[in-house]
C-alpha cells in the first residue's frame, strides 16, 4: 500500500514559509498585494477566485478581485491590466482563465508585467525557467516539486514521466525536474506504448484532463505518483489517477482532492510574496 501524499499537510509547511516571508516585508512597509481578474461567470472559476482571495486575506497578503462581465472587451481587460501594470499596491496580476472565447487569451497574458506574472505564463518568465533562472515559476509544477522535497522523495537521478506537455503544468515540470537531475520523458497524446513508457518512471506525473486515465498498468511498483489532474464527474471531483487500483502498486501517491490542489494556492501565495520582493529589489 502507498504512502498517502497528503496536500493540505504540505501546503501548510509552505504556506508558513511564506508567512515568514510577508511577515519580513511588513517590517519593511511593504504589503504584498495580488490583484485576480475575473471575466464571466464561469461557476469553476469563481470557487478557484473566492479561494485564492481567503488565502490571501488569512495571511494579510493585500487582495483585489476584479470582476468583469462576459461581455467585456479585450480592449477593456487590456486596459484593466495595464491600470495593475501601473499600481504601487499590486505586486502580482492574475487572469482566472479560461477567457472568454472572443478574447485572445495568449495576446492578454503577454501584457502582463513580467514581474507580477505570478502565474509565471509570461514568456519572459518561462524563458528564464527554460534556462535555469527562475524568477516567477507556475504555481501547480512548482508545487509539485514543493512536496516531493518536503517529503524527501529523491529526484536526482531518478526516471521521471510526465503524461501532459501543457505551457501550465507538463512543460514546466519538465524543466524543473530537469534542473533538480532528473532523467524527464514527457508524454502526450500521440505517445506511443504508453503505459510501457510509464511503467519506466520512478515520478510519474499525470496532467492530462482525463478522469481515471491512469491505471496500476502505467505504474512501476514502488513509484512516487503524482496526480495533477482535476476532473469533474457526476458532481465529484476526480483525478487522471485511478487512486485505489494505483495506491496498491505506488510507493506515494497523492490523492484528488487534497493532493495537488491545496498546493497551488499556496504557491500563488508564495508568487505574489516573490514578486512583491523582486518589486522592491530585495532578490
Ligand atoms: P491540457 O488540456 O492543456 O493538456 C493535457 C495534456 O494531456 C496534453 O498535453 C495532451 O497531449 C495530454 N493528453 C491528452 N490525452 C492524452 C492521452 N490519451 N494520452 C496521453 N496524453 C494525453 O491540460 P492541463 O492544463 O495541463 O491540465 C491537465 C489536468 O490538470 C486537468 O485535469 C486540469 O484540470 C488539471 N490542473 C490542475 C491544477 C491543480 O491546481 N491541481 C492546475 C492546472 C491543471
Amino acid at each position: 500500500m502507498a504512502e498517502i501524499l497528503d496536500g493540505k499537510f504540505y501546503a501548510c509547511e509552505i504556506l508558513k514559509e511564506v508567512e515568514v516571508e510577508v511577515a519580513a516585508l511588513k517590517s519593511r512597509g511593504i504589503t504584498p498585494g495580488l490583484a485576480v481578474i475575473i471575466v464571466g461567470e464561469n461557476p469553476a472559476s469563481k470557487v478557484y477566485v473566492n479561494r485564492k482571495h481567503e488565502a490571501c486575506e488569512a495571511i494579510g497578503i493585500y487582495s483585489l478581485v476584479i470582476r468583469m462581465p462576459e461581455s467585456a472587451t479585450e480592449e477593456e481587460l487590456l486596459a484593466k491590466i495595464t491600470e495593475l501594470n501601473n499600481d504601487n499596491k499590486v505586486n502580482g496580476i492574475l487572469v482566472q482563465l479560461p477567457l472568454p472565447k472572443h478574447i485572445n487569451t495568449e495576446y492578454v497574458l503577454d501584457q502582463i508585467c513580467p514581474d507580477k506574472d505570478v502565474d509565471g505564463f509570461h514568456p519572459m518568465n518561462v524563458g528564464e525557467l527554460g534556462i535555469g533562472r527562475n524568477r516567477l515559476v507556475p504555481c501547480t509544477p512548482y508545487g509539485c516539486i514543493k512536496m516531493l522535497e518536503l517529503a524527501g522523495i529523491e529526484i536526482k537521478g531518478k526516471k521521471a514521466v510526465i503524461i501532459g506537455r501543457s505551457n501550465i503544468v507538463g512543460k514546466p515540470m519538465f524543466n524543473l525536474l530537469l534542473q533538480r537531475d532528473a532523467t524527464v520523458t514527457v508524454a502526450h497524446s500521440k505517445t506511443q506504448n504508453l503505459p510501457e513508457v510509464c511503467r519506466e518512471a520512478d515520478i510519474l506525473v499525470a496532467a492530462i484532463g482525463k478522469p481515471k486515465f491512469v491505471t496500476r498498468e502505467y505504474v512501476k511498483p514502488g513509484a512516487v505518483v503524482i496526480d495533477v489532474g482535476i476532473n469533474r464527474v457526476d458532481g465529484k471531483i476526480v483525478g487522471d489517477v485511478d487512486f485505489d487500483d494505483c495506491k496498491e502498486v505506488a510507493g506515494a501517491i497523492t490523492p484528488v482532492p487534497g493532493g495537488v490542489g491545496p498546493l497551488t494556492i499556496v504557491m500563488l501565495l508564495f508568487n505574489t510574496a516573490k514578486a512583491a520582493k523582486i518589486q522592491n529589489k530585495l532578490m
